[in-house]
């Protein structure tokens, strides 16, 4: 695609284009896009100045440069009327509205977002997951919102919140944003799909006098159907250079990616997509063993670009396969369709850490409406199910914990082998388990610094991240891995780990512990 606008000379146009001109020119080899009507009339000039085309346009625009007059033109007739979706056109609006210099707002824009509540414990040991808590998170802006259309100050706010990569406004309509501003209560917001909305909100916004601060609202469960076709691509270390864009028609005896050879016939959906997810199963073993799957055979994970290893379902194979086969824009061995399967990392949380929006009860791409859900591939289930897991793995074996005395009975061998006279190395502990050490450190964090990593337990056990081993761990393993857990917390976890060790390591052992 080729921006006219970037150009010294604008391309020339097709003749369709000449007859009809639009915002895009998809009669040439490689298309061209207008970035607004000053670029059309740019080219008709350039190519074919006798253009009638030439006035309506600049009739066009000198209407739109009056505020109120494109409001109503906006008003009465939709689309504007070379109107493609899929096209942002908006700088049309940003260009011709800088006869003023448009007033600057602080905006904080907040995205409304589940956040994971940490388990409770209860003094009987009864370990309580509450749901998460479903708030706004705040970011602060300066916007020019007279300069910036509907779809750039959603950009922004994607942006803002780092999911930029993951959502696309709407260019017709949506995601619903709230809006509202010193002088006006939330309750009194508007809430804005379109642009004409949107126009109507920033006229009046721009009436106001003296210091305004805006807040802008969007909640996660109405961006759903405004994800974006393919998700960012695994690190290029993992990427094999050479691998054709998938869907091209691999001819027989190729190669791709892993040395899989494909095979020729690729008549039957169903074998198209069974050659896919053979394919993406090869590349995608992960050789962690605790990844496994239940019977130890080794498991898959896709590695996103932070090298964070994602399990890939049966189900997630079978998304993938059928969007390679499919030849769904982006989508590859290496690049996994934008789907919820690939949203959750092998320790159960968020992808994309603090800001990440967490789907809830959504069905599909275009559809914000929410239906009966699909148990096997719906997120929320599958997360539901994964902590329920959780909570009954952390309870059964809290209940007969034995707390750090003396008198505990990994430490009863020891003594009668010493009476025995038995050679042993003198002074080394019997180590419990790691899960037993990792319990007992977690308590005993609770109990001195009122900090309570209960709900963490799960994740330090399924790494077996041992109190003694934290150091070698470090604190940005353990940000990615505990993305809730404040930096400080992280911090002072950490310490807590070395004084537990060295304690347990004294001679005078855990008598304080
Ligand atoms: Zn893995």
């Amino acid at each position: 695609m080729i921006h006219s606008h970037l150009e010294d000379v604008p391309p020339k146009p097709s003749d369709v284009w000449l007859e009809n001109p639009g915002w895009i020119d998809g009669a040439l080899p490689t298309p061209v896009a207008y970035i607004d009507k000053h670029a059309m009339v740019r080219a008709l000039r350039h190519w074919d100045p006798t253009s009638h085309h030439i006035d309506q346009l600049e009739a066009d625009l000198l209407r739109e440069s009056d505020f109120h007059d494109r409001l109503a033109a906006i008003n009465s007739s939709g689309p504007p009327p070379f109107h493609t979706p899929h096209v942002p056109h908006p700088s049309s609006q940003a260009t011709v509205l800088h006869a003023a210099i448009e007033p600057e707002f602080p905006t904080t824009i907040s995205l409304l977002q589940y956040i994971p509540q940490p388990a409770k414990v209860s003094k009987n040991g009864r370990v309580t997951q509450p749901d998460a808590a479903k708030k706004g998170i705040g970011k602060d802006l300066q916007l020019v919102f007279g300069d910036l259309s509907r779809t750039e100050v959603l950009r922004r706010a994607f942006d803002a919140h780092q999911v930029g990569l993951q959502y696309e406004p709407g260019p017709q309509r949506g995601p619903p944003m709230k809006m509202w501003w010193t002088g006006r209560q939330k309750g009194g917001a508007t809430t804005i799909e379109t642009d004409l909305e949107y126009s109507n909100a920033i006229a009046s916004l721009k009436s106001r006098k003296g210091k305004t601060q805006v807040t802008i609202e969007l909640d996660v469960d109405e961006l759903y159907p405004f994800r974006r076709a393919i998700l960012d691509a695994p690190l290029p270390s993992n990427v094999v250079k050479s691998t054709p864009i998938p869907g091209a028609a691999p001819s027989n005896g190729l190669l791709l990616g892993t040395h899989v050879p494909i095979m020729d016939s690729f008549s039957p959906e169903t074998q198209v997509n069974g050659t896919w997810i053979l394919q993406l199963r090869t590349k995608w073993l992960c050789q962690d063993p605790t990844h496994a799957g239940e019977n130890g055979a080794p498991g898959h994970c896709w590695r996103d670009a932070n090298g964070c290893h994602i399990g890939v379902s049966n189900n997630g194979f079978k998304v993938w396969g059928a969007a390679c086969a499919a030849r769904v824009e982006g989508v590859s061995l290496e690049c996994p369709p934008n789907s919820p399967e690939f949203d959750f990392r092998r320790d159960g949380s968020r992808r994309d850490t603090n800001s990440g929006p967490r789907p809830r009860g959504q069905t599909g791409p275009r559809s914000a409406k929410r239906e009966a859900t699909n148990d096997a591939s719906d997120p929320l289930v599958s997360f539901g199910k994964l902590i329920g897991g959780l909570i009954s793995a952390r309870v059964a074996p809290a209940t007969p914990k034995h707390r750090n005395t003396d008198d505990s009975p990994v430490s009863t061998p020891r003594k009668r082998r010493r009476r025995d006279s038995t050679p042993e190395p003198p002074s080394s502990p019997i180590a419990p388990p790691p899960s037993e050490e990792i319990q007992r450190c977690v308590d005993a964090f609770l109990r001195k610094k009122r900090i309570d990593w209960t709900p963490y337990i799960d994740i330090l056990m399924e790494h077996s991240f041992t109190p003694d081993i934290m150091g070698m761990v470090g604190m940005v393993r353990l940000q990615e891995l505990l993305p809730a857990a404040p930096e400080g917390e992280v911090m002072r976890w950490m310490k807590h780990c070395d004084e537990y060790t060295a304690r347990q390591r004294s001679p005078k052992k855990r008598r304080t512990n």
